[in-house]
């Protein structure tokens, strides 16, 4: 990973080291909404950094592409009032 990944965007402090990440409990997933307008959501893990300085914490995904919606994609709940997916949206 490049040197300048980290460093703590707020103050240029260093990363704090070692295997630093989130787990959710048994019944609870990470679930990131996508797309809150057409009830798109994708379950994906968080990566945390943590700034040794200022304790800022910074969140990033290993595979930013998972998150892009496409025409496939569909809101979670099969009652919700489907706004469509346009062409714009992707
Ligand atoms: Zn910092």
């Amino acid at each position: 990973m490049p040197e300048s990944l980290e460093a703590c965007t707020k103050c240029g402090g260093q990363i704090l080291k070692g295997d630093i990440c989130l787990r959710s409990s048994k019944d609870m997933e990470q679930i990131m909404v996508v797309r809150r307008d057409h009830g798109v959501e994708k379950k994906i893990t968080l990566q945390p950094k943590v700034c040794s300085q200022c304790g800022s914490v910074s969140f990033f995904v290993e595979d930013p592409k998972t998150l892009r919606i496409s025409s496939n994609d569909k809101p979670i709940d099969p009652n919700f009032k489907t706004k469509p997916i346009l062409e714009s949206d992707f």
